[in-house]
Formats: C-alpha cells, structure tokens, sequence
C-alpha cells in the first residue's frame, strides 16, 4: 500500500536503501511500457534504480549502464527478482562514446530494441568555487553533460532516427537561483536543461521527445548524504519548502515514467520541477553552506 505521510496525499512506497520496493501500488495500468526497451545510465543506484524498477513492474525491460559492472550485477538480479523482466548490466562510461556505442549494440542484439533512453548518470559534491580544481569542475561537465550528449546521440543514431523513442534526463534545480557550492553540478545541469530543448527541436520530427525531470532533495540517495540532507532533515530544514518533506525516490520514478510513456504523447521539450516547490523559498546562505561542507570533510 501507498504510505500516508503528513498533510494531503499518499505517498508511493519507497525504501531508503539501493533494494526494490517490498511492495508497489500501481497508479498507472501495469502494462503501460509493456514490452518496451529502457536503457538506464546509473541505473544500478540511487533515482536510477528506482526508475528502473518502476519502469520494469510496467512491464519494461532494461539495460542498466555506469562503470562498475559488480554493482551492477548485483542490482540487476535484485530488479529481475522483484519484476520478473528481463534486466541486463552493462559497463559505461558515458565520458566514452564507444564504451556507449559497445553497450547500444548488445542491447539491440538481445533486446532487438530501444523505446526509452534515461540519462541520469552524474557526479556530485559540495565544494566552493574557489577550492574546485579545474580538473574536478571539468569532469562534472563531461559525465553530467557530455554524457547525456554522448549516450542520446549514439542510441539517435543507431535506433531512434528510423524508429522513434523517448529521452528523459535527470536534472537539477542547481541553476535556477545559483545555489552555493554547486557550480559544477548547477553548470552541467543547466546545460542539459538548453540541450533537452535543442534536442527536442531537432529530433522532434523523427519522432523522438525529450524532456527532464528536475528532482530537489531526494531521500534515500547518495547525492542527499553528500549534500548534508539527512542532517537538514534532523534539523527540521525542509519545514521551509512548500511541501514541508524530501521527495522519495519512486515519487521521481513516477515522473519520468510519466515523460517516458505514452500518457505524456505531445509533451516535448519540457522540465518538469519535481522537489516539492524547494527552490522558490530554500536558503542559498554560502556561509551557512559552507559549514555544512567543512562538518562534513571534517568527518571524511
Ligand atoms: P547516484 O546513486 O550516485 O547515481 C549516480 C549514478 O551515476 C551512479 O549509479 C554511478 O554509477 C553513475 N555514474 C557516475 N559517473 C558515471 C560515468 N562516468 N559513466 C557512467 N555512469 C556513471 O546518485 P542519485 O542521487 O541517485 O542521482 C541520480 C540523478 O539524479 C543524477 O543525475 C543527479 O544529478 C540527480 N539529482 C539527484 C538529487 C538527489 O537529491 N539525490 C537531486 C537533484 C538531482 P557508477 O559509479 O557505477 O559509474
């Protein structure tokens, strides 16, 4: 059953660890993506799994894609157990185009298809401007950004220009007001932001739509430890968001799935904000950031 949590709605079920769901209440039909072919950066933790599972107990199958392959076994058993379809791991890195390339073949050869392409695959720290090395802001934009470039391309050009499909990319709400610490991430996502709209127009007439989920802070994932949100939670710190919570992590799978399925058939080029109103009224006070950013190097 759906958890009652707070004021106003049921919340979807959600665990706080990388396991499935112990148990799922389906708002859409279970055959909503049935058949259909998902292909997941990062999906072997964290938002990704969960979209991955989400999208499997609608009757998808999947590919789940990041660099460390023993992770990735493990999740995928975990995911097939608990949806009995098919999910197979594969190893990435999306700062690699023929690692992508590699990975999109075999893909095809034993799923025979793509209909969706999640690029949710990103670093993330907290770490003021002045301290973030060249090389460390450079990395973030290539997973975060070349990646999702790199992996929409290659599944473009081998399956989607002839047959049509899906793109979400997982986003952020980093760069709407410049939050402190974060001008990597912000940078990156930002980007994607432009390129889901470019891509959208361009591909548009091929039939593929692109659109973004933009989460706030999620429960339940490495980036809310990183960024202090456990301790934020403890200290009553979400009380000023609209919605007064985190989001869960299947609240965020129920978002793609929605851009990544049919129910959202004329939807393309759009950003859906999915963190509870966070970014209209959350504190962005870089002294108070950044001691959350030394308590917490403190402890490494
Ligand atoms: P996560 O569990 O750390 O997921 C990130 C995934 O990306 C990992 O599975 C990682 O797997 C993969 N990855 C990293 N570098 C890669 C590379 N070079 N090539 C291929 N895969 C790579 O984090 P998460 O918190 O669930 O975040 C998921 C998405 O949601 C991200 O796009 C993040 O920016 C976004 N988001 C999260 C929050 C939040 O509160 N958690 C808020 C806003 C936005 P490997 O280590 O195996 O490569």
């Amino acid at each position: 059953m759906a958890e009652p949590q707070g004021k106003g709605e049921l919340l979807p079920e959600d665990v706080c660890t990388d396991d499935c769901l112990t148990s799922y209440t389906h708002i859409y039909s279970p055959d909503l993506l049935k058949d259909q072919v998902a292909f997941i950066t990062g999906g072997g933790s964290g938002i990704g799994l969960r979209i991955a599972e989400i999208f499997m107990r609608h009757g998808c199958d999947t590919v789940i894609a990041s660099r460390n392959l023993d992770k990735l076994k493990e999740a995928a058993t975990k995911l097939s157990a608990a949806s009995g379809r098919r999910c197979i791991p594969v190893c990435v890195d999306v700062r690699q185009p023929e690692s992508i390339a590699a990975a999109v073949d075999e893909t095809l050869k034993e799923l025979g298809r793509i209909d969706i392409v999640i690029n949710n695959a990103a670093g993330n720290f907290l770490c003021p401007a002045t301290s973030l090395s060249f090389n460390a802001f450079k990395t973030v934009l290539e997973i975060d950004t070349m990646g999702t470039f790199n992996t929409s391309k290659v599944v473009y050009e081998k399956w989607f220009k002839d047959h049509g499909g899906n793109i979400v990319n997982i986003s952020a709400t980093l760069g709407y007001k410049g939050q402190a610490l974060q001008v990597h991430a912000g940078s990156a996502k930002a980007a994607n932001d432009a390129m889901t709209k470019h891509l959208a127009v361009e591909w548009g007439p091929s039939g593929v739509r692109v659109n973004a989920v933009a989460p706030g802070p999620i429960s339940g994932t490495e980036g809310f430890r990183r960024l202090g949100g456990p301790r934020g939670e403890a200290a009553g710190a979400f009380q000023s968001i609209p919605l007064q919570r985190a989001g869960n992590k299947t609240e965020m799978a129920h978002c793609t799935l929605f851009l990544a399925s049919r129910v959202s058939s004329y939807v393309t080029g759009a950003i859906l904000v999915a963190d509870g109103g966070a970014w209209l009224t959350s504190g962005n006070d870089v002294s108070m950031m950044l001691g959350i950013a030394s308590s917490k190097s403190a402890k490494l």
